[in-house]
């Protein structure tokens, strides 16, 4: 049912002073001048998660040019920015605070770093749509009518002139923000053409302003990317036309150096690489494989029959390492566990610091494999596996390990970051490496072994709580509750916007839907993205939400295998 603005003006004046439930009457389409309303979800009191809203402008009056949105990365660049501009415009133009609880607010998630796709904003030839919500204002339980009519009629349609209609927006920041995002996008494209797995631009600031800060480091002493000469490319971009910077080859690339010299920080930006980042970021041009998956140690973690027998055999009391389950997992186990759930899911460069890793997974020296023997010790260290890994899956690894000189044997290309700046070590380290010989034995083997993929069973993933059939919610950016369990994703760490444990949430729940017997847990993570990228975000809840953001299938399958009642049966 279709109404107009003044119905809604009336039946909020004969709400004023009642009881918050008769809010619902709300519910439904209201035509204003120049945009739609759309009321999708009233919330049941004024504490309650506030109500979720929909304001849609035709394109005859927003007016966006194509080539703002022609096509996927400029889309996805325009949505993002749009985003930013209702953000910034219901902050500026709503009073805020207009009673009990969530009263007066009108909000949608504040964007951060990376330009990503966002279900709070969508647009195609027809229309723009703003999704976002509202605290629906009362005094106590007593709807405050005045205020909501404050809210409709005065404070939504300046954030709307001010976010959703091109002639009003900085056309300049629009365009630099959709063509950083294209150009972002045509690089990644470029890397397995020139042999690459990461790209890091000359210019580039890596360090972040503080640990829990991610936008630049400012100030006098950063000291800005460039690449050493040897691993200089040059790349041409759409929009941005030429750039160099530094190719890191596929294959084993060391980074070493002193300890604070930056070798963390370049990790991280080669992390985030599978993101693009707003201009002004600093990393715009520090693009990654998108097959790229962190890898860290997470002692404690849930193993749910992974085959981490290329990494782990002949454990105490003979637990089997083919299909190893745990509660409660080892530092060492977890990380190998990590690289195999990664390689289940295809990734295509493992990104490993030394800061976050098992040592007893990393190495073995020499001296360690005399006073304990290969029978007695269940753990190949990664050292032995990585070559492998590349020559017979194609996998490379980038590795930070400023305390082992073990590895320069292994290595394709040695990178030392001195005073925050690279520098191409592979010939010194090499030469080192033939110099002084390192008398361990490889204990690898012939081959690095199987990687067996594993189907979820279905009836092991309960999303109910009490008498709730479906209880699911994102608790901040790395936790997530499913049913009565509680899922701690602390160490995906490639997980940036809070939009995406939200968005992960939900669809563990959508890709049960996937699961039987037959079903690898990849091929459930590639029909959920490819549901959502044919279909939208909305298939993920009942009601249309603006609080989705894209997300991988490596974080999606992270989830579920670190949900502590998940069961798994293997191929
Ligand atoms: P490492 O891993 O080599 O010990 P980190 O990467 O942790 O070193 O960096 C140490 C410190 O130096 C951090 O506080 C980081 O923010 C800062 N830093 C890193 N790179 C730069 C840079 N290019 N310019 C200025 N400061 C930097
Ligand atoms: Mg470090």
């Amino acid at each position: 049912m279709k109404r107009n603005k003044q119905q809604l003006r009336n039946i909020l004046n004969q709400l004023d002073g009642k009881s918050y439930k008769a809010y619902q009457d709300i519910k439904g389409q209201f035509e204003f001048d120049h945009f739609t309303v759309i009321v999708d979800h009233v919330q049941g009191d004024p504490f309650a998660k506030p109500s979720r809203i929909r304001v849609r402008v035709s394109q005859r009056i927003a007016q966006f040019p194509g080539d703002t949105f022609q096509n996927r990365s400029r889309e996805i660049g325009l949505r993002d920015f749009l985003a930013r501009c209702f953000y910034q415009a219901a902050k500026r133009h709503t009073r805020g605070n207009r009673g009990t609880g969530q009263s007066g607010s009108i909000r949608m998630e504040k964007p951060g770093q990376e330009i990503l796709e966002r279900s709070s904003v969508i647009i195609n030839n027809d229309f723009v749509e703003g999704r976002f919500v509202m605290g629906l204002p009362a005094f106590g339980r007593r709807i405050a009518g005045q205020h909501a009519i404050a809210m409709f009629f005065n404070e939504l349609p300046a954030i709307v002139t001010h976010s959703l209609i091109y002639k009003n927006l900085n056309q300049n920041t629009l365009y630099k923000h959709i063509e950083t995002c294209e150009d972002a996008d045509a690089l990644r494209e470029k890397l397995e053409e020139q042999q690459i797995v990461s790209f890091i631009a000359d210019g580039s600031i890596l360090p972040r302003a503080s640990g829990v800060d991610p936008r630049p480091l400012t100030g006098g002493n950063v000291v800005p990317f460039q690449s050493p000469d040897s691993y200089r490319l040059e790349v041409e971009l759409p929009n941005k036309g030429k750039i160099t910077g530094m190719g890191i080859p596929q294959g084993i690339t060391l980074v070493v150096g002193g300890g604070y010299h930056g070798k963390s920080t370049l990790l991280k930006a080669i992390e985030n690489g599978v993101y693009n980042h707003i201009p002004g970021d600093g990393r715009e041009f520090v693009v990654t494989n998108p097959g790229a998956v962190k890898i860290r140690a997470m002692d404690g973690r849930n193993i749910e029959k992974v085959d981490i027998s290329p990494f782990i055999n002949n454990l105490p009391f003979e637990e089997d390492t083919t299909a190893f389950s745990t509660e409660n997992a080892s530092g060492s186990t977890s990380q190998a566990a990590n690289i195999i759930e990664a390689l289940e899911i295809g990734a295509a460069l493992l990104l490993i610091d030394e800061d976050t890793s098992a040592t007893n997974f990393m190495i073995r020296d020499h001296r360690m494999q005399e006073l304990v023997s290969k029978d007695k010790e269940p753990i190949t260290p990664f050292i032995d596996k990585a070559r492998q890994l590349f020559e017979e899956f194609k996998v490379s690894t980038i590795l930070v390990i400023g305390g082992s000189g073990d590895y320069f044997s292994v290595a394709d290309n040695v990178i030392g970051m001195k005073d925050y700046l690279p520098v191409d070590m592979s010939h010194a380290a090499h030469d080192i490496a033939e110099k002084y010989k390192t008398e361990r034995k490889p204990e690898g083997g012939e081959s690095f072994g199987t990687v067996t993929s594993r189907s979820p069973v279905k009836e092991s993933l309960d999303p109910s709580r009490g008498r709730k059939a479906v209880k699911i919610a994102a608790k901040g950016l790395h936790s997530i509750s499913f049913g009565t369990y509680t899922i701690d994703i602390s160490d995906l760490e490639q997980m940036v916007d809070m939009g995406q444990t939200k968005a992960i949430a939900d669809a563990i729940y959508y890709s049960t839907r996937f699961m039987n017997e037959n079903r690898t847990l990849n091929e459930i993570a590639e029909k959920v993205l490819m549901d959502i990228h044919e279909k939208g975000f909305d298939i993920l809840d009942r009601i249309p939400s603006g609080e989705y953001v894209a997300f991988r299938k490596f974080e999606l399958a992270g989830a579920i295998n670190r949900l502590r009642s998940i069961r798994m049966k293997q191929k």
